[in-house]
């Protein structure tokens, strides 16, 4: 793939959020990289495919790798992103790639207009340390769940799938 237009680098913050009402949200990633922010419109199934991608590498990572990453990591609510990011575009493409040397994850958006186009160089290329690969495959998880409606008994939400309830011993409901 071609190089990206914008490259940058190491992201300092990266968060995920969700507009709108239930069943008809749209959601977004809001990227931080020094004083460099883009936000990115992304399709659900998209984030999800990420959020899964980033969590089944992680799991075949050291544990103890992660941990002392955590530490240094920031937290709190999304309030203090810019309202004019250098960047803002709707996600066609995405491919995320992994770097186990450098213990980071690689994210190289396209947009979503003329995709047709081959030879068209993505946007945005991004990298992500494993703590915040991490914090942003939880963001994910909870943010896709937010939508759906929730076990009455322990708060997990529902799926397609019959609820297999950990607090009403097996009983499926
Ligand atoms: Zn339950």
């Amino acid at each position: 793939m071609a190089e990206a237009q914008f490259d940058f680098g190491l992201a300092t913050r990266l968060d995920v959020d969700a507009l709108g009402e239930p069943g008809r949200r749209t959601f977004r990633l809001l990227i931080r990289s020094g004083t460099s922010a883009a936000l990115l419109w992304i399709e659900k199934q998209q984030l999800v495919a990420l959020g899964l991608a980033l969590e089944q590498v992680l799991s075949q990572v050291a544990p103890q790798e992660l941990q002392r990453e955590m530490l240094s990591l920031p937290s709190g609510l999304v309030t203090d992103f810019p309202l004019n990011p250098q960047l803002e575009f709707r996600v066609g493409q995405l491919q995320l790639g992994h770097d186990p040397v450098n213990m980071q994850f690689q994210i190289i958006a396209g947009d979503s207009v003329g995709e047709e186009e081959e030879d068209r160089p993505p946007r945005l290329t991004v990298r992500l340390g494993y703590a915040m690969a991490s914090r942003l495959s939880q963001q994910i998880a909870a943010v896709a769940a937010a939508g759906r409606p929730r076990c009455p008994l322990c708060g997990e939400p529902l799926g397609d799938e019959p609820h297999q309830c950990a607090l009403s011993n097996g009983h499926v409901h």
